[in-house]
């Protein structure tokens, strides 16, 4: 199965996402930016009205200080105009009567002239005002203006007959002096305003462009890091579930990387192969594992396919059968990570249909041997009883006795066979009572005393205890089968060696096994499966039907019958017979 997704998939934002950021974003820091920048001129504006109020102050107290001690004149005011407006950003300033004719003018060339005609003069009272206008040079002017009042608060003229107005009109203007209402102006230079305003506006708007970046990078940051923590959150639980089911397959799993190292395996495969996962992880394939499925791997790595074998290795000592997978793993850049090893142990699956083979087997040839034997026995018996007759007749003449004795011999290995394969064919029959099984060793030990002695094999009895061992067997049938296991033995030991024989009790199962050691030629590696096989047989005269008969007989007491060996070393037969009775 190939994963279609990439790891990088929590990255990826839905741009619907980022328009979606945008909106709300942008409307909210253009708002702020515009009240910002509106704040801001509002202050300006008040800046400017304050300058102006207090320039105006600073004239009417000029003003008044002059008016105290001096005899006022217009030439007097309208020196104090030219000096106030001498100071930085100021434009003008000036006085008008109550229609705005100009009475005093820092530029006196203007006096007599109407000041701005747009404006009721009439209505301007004590407060102080402020206006933006466009002198005709087009020229940005901040007006601040109010009614002239040099003795505003102060209470110095309240007592006077004369106010400083009156004194003021009356000294400059005396033939029309009736309107006390007079106003001043002061004309403020914007410029240094409006370049500094629209220095701040472009630093707001900055300002707020990058508030804006940060603001949308915190949006989708934490849409990131949701995502990712979804993804690591999918992750884990998706690893969570793998790793259960690699833990719990039956199957065995095994993961070698690509410089040929143990990445992981599973339980499975650690019973399989009898080998701990903790201490073969990291060390190389080819130091821990059998050579059979390291070359598996290799022969993997060359093919395009997975591989599918079944495969014999040895582990511990047994010839274990696995059916085995391996394929090579890349990641989905193609890059070459490892490889992948499937085991299924189907040992005893082979071991059940060599058992159905054997069954299927035996079925046609025991029908077919006793159909056989029946008809030869007939003639054999009379072939016997003509040869030993002819024994008699020439019982002088020792060449035809001798003839005839052989003839009586081998008419009697015959019938042997005969009866091994009828024994062999027939349904087995089994009384099973609860008897001690060292009697019937004791007894059929007996019997292959004298031969074994003339080999120079000696019998190793002493591990049988002097107490009874009870078992559930036919006591004839048992002891055939310990006289087949006896003589196969023996006839191993060509050279003399030692037969022993010993019980191990199986309280757990209830079972009890009887085991016949040897220090004989051995069993090779490649029969040991076919010796249970009707006339498998590597001896010149031998008939190849011991085992089976063994086998069926064990069988036929539910037992079981095992046999290990190594070559030139000796054989251990082992018959697993049941304790008691089942109930
Ligand atoms: P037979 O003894 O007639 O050959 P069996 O069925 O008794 O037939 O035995 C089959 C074969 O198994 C023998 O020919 C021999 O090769 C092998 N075999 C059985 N028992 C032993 C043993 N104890 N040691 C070595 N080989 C054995
Ligand atoms: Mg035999």
């Amino acid at each position: 199965m190939k994963d279609r997704h990439t790891n990088q998939d929590w990255i990826r934002i839905s741009p619907w996402v980022i328009v979606g950021a945008f909106i709300v974003l942008v409307p909210i820091f253009a708002f702020m930016t515009m009240k910002n920048v509106k704040t801001q001129q509002d202050n300006m504006i008040m800046l400017m009205r304050e300058k102006g109020d207090a320039l105006i102050r600073s004239f009417e107290a000029g003003a008044r200080t002059g008016a105290m001690g001096l005899n006022w004149s217009g030439i007097q005011i309208q020196r104090l105009i030219m000096e106030t407006a001498e100071q930085p950003d100021i434009l003008y300033i000036l006085i008008t009567d109550h229609n705005g004719k100009i009475l005093a003018h820092n530029q006196p060339m203007l006096i007599g002239r109407m000041h701005e005609e747009n404006l009721d003069y009439a209505a301007i009272d004590e407060r102080i005002q402020s206006r933006q206008i466009t002198r005709s040079d087009g020229k940005p002017v901040f007006e601040v203006y109010r009614r002239f009042i040099p003795s505003q608060g102060r209470g110095l003229f309240r007592h006077r007959r004369m106010t400083p107005e009156d004194m003021l009109l009356s000294h400059m203007f005396p033939e029309n002096y009736q309107q006390p209402a007079i106003t001043i102006f002061v004309g403020l230079d914007m410029d240094p305003i409006v370049k500094t305003m629209r220095e701040s506006t472009k630093q707001s708007i900055l300002n707020a462009v990058i508030l804006l970046l940060i603001g949308f990078s915190g949006i989708i940051s934490i849409i990131v890091a949701y995502n990712y923590r979804v993804a690591r959150a999918n992750l884990s639980r998706i690893k969570a579930f793998s790793d259960s089911i690699v833990e719990n397959i039956p199957v065995g799993l095994l993961f070698i990387s690509e410089s040929g190292r143990i990445v992981t395996m599973n339980n499975a495969c650690e019973k399989m192969l009898r080998i701990s996962c903790l201490e073969s992880v990291s060390r190389y394939a080819a130091d821990i594992l059998p050579p059979q499925l390291v070359a598996l791997s290799q022969e993997a790595l060359r093919s395009s396919e997975i591989l599918i074998r079944e495969i014999d290795v040895p582990v511990q000592g047994k010839n274990m059968l696995f059916e085995t997978s391996a394929s090579v793993l890349h990641d989905d850049d193609g890059h070459f990570l490892g490889y992948i090893i499937l085991l299924r142990d189907i040992t005893e699956i082979r071991h059940l249909k060599r058992e159905m083979q054997r069954k299927e087997r035996l079925a046609s040839l025991g029908s077919l041997a006793a159909g056989v034997a029946h008809e030869i026995r007939n003639p054999l018996s009379s072939i016997k009883g003509f040869a030993t007759y002819f024994k008699e007749r020439y019982k002088d003449v020792p060449e035809d006795k001798d003839t005839a004795e052989i003839m009586i011999r081998e008419v009697e290995r015959l019938n042997r066979v005969i009866g091994q394969l009828l024994e062999f064919a027939r349904p087995m029959n089994v009384q099973q009572r609860t008897i001690d099984v060292n009697g019937i060793l004791r007894h059929s030990l007996g019997m292959i005393r004298k031969q074994a002695a003339s080999q120079g094999i000696t019998i190793d009895a002493q591990d049988l205890a002097d107490e009874p061992v009870y078992a559930y067997i036919d006591q004839d049938r048992i002891g055939q089968v310990l006289l087949n296991v006896y003589l196969n033995a023996i006839e191993a030991m060509t050279n003399g060696g030692v037969l022993k024989i010993w019980i191990e009790k199986d309280e757990v199962n209830d079972t009890i096994a009887i085991n016949v050691s040897d220090t004989g030629c051995g069993i090779p590696g490649a029969d040991i499966g076919r010796v249970f096989d009707p006339y498998f047989t590597t001896k010149q005269s031998g008939t190849g039907l011991g085992l089976a008969i063994v086998h069926k007989i064990v069988e036929a007491h539910g037992g079981q019958v095992k046999i290990a060996s190594t070559e030139e070393k000796g054989t251990t037969v082992s018959l697993i017979l049941p304790a008691k009775e089942e109930e």
